[in-house]
């Protein structure tokens, strides 16, 4: 009997194993195997996976259609490139990334070698969110892989197609046992975050983001938080208005508002407001024409729960542009609220839809005073043609990243940190930005067993000869 159990035992207590559980022990015994350390295997995974991005294109595109109602060019422009760009950038610096780095000397370690040895963590976990579901799942996919991690991957259930093509088609490209995809909703998620991971990667909003570190505290599991927040845009009057209203346009209705890093709302003077109205109001007319339902580069609101939570944002405020919706296909035309209030509906959480609201403040003094009254943005926007206020608000305030004359755009330059401060999260990623952060920079002092009387001082007994000579 007792042979029998000893035989039955592991089928049976890996049969109760949750598929969570499961996913996470394979991952974790392939990366005790070694292989996912060497560099040609890393780069070998990230070139199948740039093959995976080419040759499912189609798939991809049809997916996120899908999902969200993203034209295929959007797809390719706002997704994909991002990442083709960012494994052609790890291929290339790879060798050089995962090298020993040498540090400066002292006199105590003149002799010795002294450096940084970059090392994978182990078993990453990455969180997707829903919102560019390609982007911020497969980013830090490429940040694990390259640092030559294991990593369970979690797209968002919220776009359905898009997670099956992730499970369904991923594993032909790249090693299934290292880099497995686990689809599923919240309690899925939850019995994730269950296991013991080496590092949690998380991007979503800031509740969540709450109960991730919970989760990640009782292993002491490091994580990254890619959160989202309220981004403020200051427009100064001396700035080409009409320029700066049309990439404001572009940054706040590209994903229909639903962009982590989208201006949540404007700061500017009061005489400017007629004229940033204006401007916008031609520029959503020359991107989405007269009627933007109808524009196919114009998209939806994921959901009924975000259109009525969006919906009801406007109820206290003026609505100068725009308005229009429609439930029943989560149509919300792209608006613009004008003499919004601090104390508005609009102005209590992150928007994430195609609203924008104006706020008048006396000036540069009065927009910086405003922004650090609130949580600390993901990103920060300033029009000016002037260096020095834009050099002011640099110095003035706190976010994740800032952005001078333009709107999103920081998020494609890998040499750049890209992440969040205080609410709008904690680590950053991008480039080697990735590579380190999912690697522990490893602390490596070789001495030589010669020179023994230099360490004369140091041990026991210390009389005060030893100390004075
Ligand atoms: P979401 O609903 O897709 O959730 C994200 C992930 O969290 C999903 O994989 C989901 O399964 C999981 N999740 C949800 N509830 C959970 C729970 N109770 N316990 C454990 N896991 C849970 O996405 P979302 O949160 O609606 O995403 C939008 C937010 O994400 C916005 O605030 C946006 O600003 C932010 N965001 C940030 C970035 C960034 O890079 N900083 C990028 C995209 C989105």
């Amino acid at each position: 009997d007792f042979i029998f159990y000893l035989l039955i035992l592991p089928s049976i207590t890996s049969c109760r194993m949750s598929r969570e559980q499961k996913a996470v022990e394979c991952a974790r015994k392939a990366f005790l195997t070694g292989r996912s350390k060497p560099l040609e295997h890393r780069i070998r995974q990230l070139k199948n996976l740039q093959r995976f991005l080419l040759e499912r294109e189609k798939e991809i595109a049809e997916a996120i259609k899908k999902d969200l109602n993203k034209s295929e060019a959007g797809t390719q422009l706002y997704e994909t490139l991002g990442l083709e760009g960012e494994i052609v950038l790890a291929v290339k610096k790879l060798a050089e990334w995962v090298a020993p780095r040498p540090v400066e000397k002292n006199l105590l370690t003149i002799s010795d070698t002294v450096y940084i040895q970059p090392e994978p963590l182990g078993v990453v976990l990455i969180i997707g969110a829903w919102n560019y579901p390609w982007a911020v799942t497969i980013q830090p996919l490429i940040g694990a892989i390259a640092a030559g991690n294991a990593a369970v991957v979690k797209p968002s259930e919220v776009c359905v197609h898009t997670a099956k093509v992730m499970e369904d088609l991923l594993p032909a490209y790249i090693d299934k046992e290292l880099y497995p995809v686990v689809t599923g909703g919240v309690s899925e998620t939850q019995e994730l975050l269950r296991q013991r991971f080496d590092h949690v990667f998380y991007t979503g909003n800031s509740m969540v983001g709450k109960l991730v570190m919970e989760a990640a505290a009782k292993h002491l599991t490091p994580i990254t938080l890619e959160l989202g927040g309220k981004s403020p845009c200051y427009i100064d009057k001396n700035c080409d208005i009409p320029i700066a209203c049309r990439r404001v346009t572009w940054g706040k209705y590209s994903n229909c508002g639903q962009t982590c890093i989208a201006p949540d709302y404007i700061l500017c003077e009061p005489s400017i407001q007629d004229r940033v109205l204006e401007e916008i109001k031609k520029s959503i007319k020359a991107f989405y024409t007269e009627d933007p339902k109808t524009c196919p580069d114009y998209g939806r609101i994921i959901n009924q729960r975000h259109f009525k939570r969006i919906m009801a944002m406007t109820e206290d405020s003026t609505i100068a542009i725009g308005g229009d919706s429609d439930e029943s296909t989560c149509y919300i035309a792209p608006t613009v609220l004008k003499d919004v209030q601090v104390n508005s509906k609009v102005m209590q959480e992150e928007i994430f839809g195609p609203l924008l609201p104006i706020l008048t403040v006396s000036g540069v003094d009065e927009a910086i005073n405003f922004i650090n009254k609130g949580e600390k943005p993901l990103a920060l926007y300033i029009f000016s043609p002037d260096d020095k206020v834009i050099k002011k608000v640099i110095a003035e305030t706190s976010s994740g990243g800032v952005l001078a004359n333009d709107c999103l755009v920081h998020y494609s330059v890998s040499a750049l940190p890209f992440g969040g401060v205080g609410n709008s999260g904690m680590g950053s990623y991008h480039g080697k930005f990735s590579f380190d952060n999912l690697s522990h920079l490893r602390g490596c002092l070789i001495k030589q067993l010669k020179m023994e009387g230099v360490n004369d001082m140091r041990y026991p007994p210390h009389t005060a000869k030893k100390l004075f000579w």
